[in-house]
């Protein structure tokens, strides 16, 4: 089997083993690198001298016994918007063009000390602000199942980078569905972990309320292990959540407890599918709107078939709320993403005009040089609904939203175990033309903005491809802390769906269900 095709943990076991060695390993990618990126575009820096190092410590660690987790040996991508010490982490755009951290976030460290290595940083859409990847300062990012589309955004670079074969794994961020959305419009898996879950020292902030780093990969199994590798407290993040990073009891009882009638604990462990039985889940009908794209909406209902065959009980819910998901989603992200980009402004730090003038003529020139059209559209627009007069109005209003929104999710878990829905509306779109209309780009969020504004996790898996070949993703969203139930449904439809192809693999009639 070639490398590509395993996985990451399957990588690590080959790795252990010692039948592939980590030069060799790292070799492979660096190869398919070269050979795709020239187009694809996905990097926006390679780790330079430092990976010969990785690579010497990494293989001594795994032969000494340091290294034995799921994941040691293997290499992963890292969005650019989280800090990496020594190598360049500029945010996708021209004010941190020359940012070199000297220090690394705690999710690179952790993946780090789990025997992993950092093999480059991907592109991503302005300081995280879009949805194709198409506002970064210095490239377009193309999808590998289709170069004249987009990869989604704003992790583009890293969901390209797993799904044409140029990393095992990577790491995205989320504030409104970056991690998701990219992972739907390019064949692989991606988890939003629930707010808290994972820390954010070293993330460049977007919208602090709602930002979360996490995995993305070709399968659940391999989301998971990355997962539990970079998850968990941080005393470096003040919203970091003092809990284990596995399913709290409450998920435990309700999404496994009737499931376990007649199979042993082990068998349940081993057996995903078998754990769908008595699983409660429910489709917000507000989800699965007549405007969508059929094609979308009927691999997600397809999902839900599949799933009720194996005795999970699916029922339509509704969730009147999600209306306002998008206008309350943005009114935050903005007020809080003025505020966190102030300190980009030549002095503190960044990008800074040459020349001879006073202070603020030099502030004004350097962020309006240094920061591109949609950030600057974000900030103005962040700026408005916290100015004086307006900010009851607007911001205050918002977040009373989010507030109701929070608790419309918490009583649907009172019922359900998990929520299906799609990622998006649509597939990726051609590249050039969701700028020209920015309200048109930031309602294609619906689907996966409400679940940041409630701090819930959320997984997109592949779930089947349009009549153009392009990838459609379906989304499960959990109880806050429930991560497990999420992995579970997600590996049950999995091993459901079968194998999802790569980009350019055949797919007419290799008997893959789903796709
Ligand atoms: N597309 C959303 C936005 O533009 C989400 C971005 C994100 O999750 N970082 O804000």
């Amino acid at each position: 089997m070639q490398i590509e095709q395993m996985g990451a943990t399957a990588l690590s076991r080959e790795l252990k083993k010692g039948t592939v060695s980590v030069a060799e390993a790292v070799a492979h990618y660096q190869k398919q690198i070269e050979e795709k990126d020239g187009e694809l575009q996905a990097f926006l820096t390679l780790t330079g001298e430092d990976l010969q190092r990785q690579i010497d410590k990494v293989q001594e660690g795994i032969r000494n016994g340091r290294y034995t987790g799921p994941l040691a040996g293997v290499p992963v991508a890292v969005k650019d918007n989280i800090c990496t010490k020594g190598l360049r982490t500029t945010c996708a755009s021209k004010m941190l063009e020359n940012f070199v951290p000297s220090y690394d976030a705690t999710v690179v460290k952790r993946l780090q000390d789990a025997g992993m290595l950092v093999l480059g940083k991907t592109n991503m859409d302005e300081f995280a602000m879009g949805s194709t990847s198409e506002t970064s300062s210095f490239q377009i990012t193309k999808n590998p199942w289709n170069p004249a589309c987009v990869p989604g955004g704003s992790s583009g670079g890293s969901a390209v980078a797993v799904a044409a074969g140029m990393a095992p794994l990577a790491l995205g961020s989320d504030t409104g569905g970056s991690i998701r959305q990219p992972a739907a419009f390019c064949g692989v898996v991606g988890l939003l972990p629930t707010y808290g879950r994972v820390s954010r020292y070293g993330l460049v902030a977007y919208a602090s309320s709602l930002d979360q780093i996490g995995p993305m990969g070709r399968t659940v199994a391999d989301c998971k292990a990355l997962y539990e590798a970079i998850a968990g407290f941080d005393e470096k993040d003040g919203t970091s959540v003092r809990r284990g990073i596995r399913n709290s009891e409450e998920c435990e009882d309700s999404a496994l407890g009737r499931a376990k009638e007649g199979l042993s604990a082990d068998v349940l462990r081993e057996n995903s599918v078998a754990r769908l039985k008595g699983m409660r889940i429910g489709i917000p009908k507000e989800y699965m709107q007549s405007e969508m794209n059929p094609e979308v909406r009927e691999a997600v209902k397809k999902v839900a078939v599949l799933l009720e065959q194996q005795g999970a009980i699916v029922e339509e819910m509704s969730l009147p709320l999600t209306e306002y998901a998008v206008a309350t989603y943005y009114l935050v992200a903005c007020a809080e993403a003025s505020s966190n980009l102030s300190r980009f402004d030549g002095v503190k730090y960044g990008y800074r005009v040459d020349g001879e003038q006073g202070l603020h003529e030099m502030y004004k020139k350097s962020r309006t040089e240094g920061l591109g059209e949609e950030t600057k559209r974000r900030i103005l627009l962040g700026s408005f609904v916290l100015s004086e007069g307006y900010y009851d109005a607007y911001y205050l209003k918002a977040l009373k939203v989010k507030r109701l929104i929070k608790e419309e999710y918490e009583n649907a878990f009172k019922t359900c175990d998990c929520l299906l829905t799609p990622v998006a509306p649509g597939t990726a779109s051609k590249l050039g033309t969701s700028l020209q209309n920015p309200l048109q780009m930031y309602l294609g969020d619906v689907d996966t903005v409400a679940v940041n504004l409630a701090g819930l996790p959320a997984l997109s898996v592949p779930c089947g491809l349009d009549k153009q070949g392009l990838p459609i993703g379906v989304q499960f969203i959990g109880n806050a802390f429930c991560e497990e139930t999420l992995f579970t449904v997600g590996e049950a439809y999995e091993a459901l769906r079968g194998a999802f192809p790569m980009p350019g693999e055949q797919t007419a009639g290799n008997g893959k269900e789903g796709v």
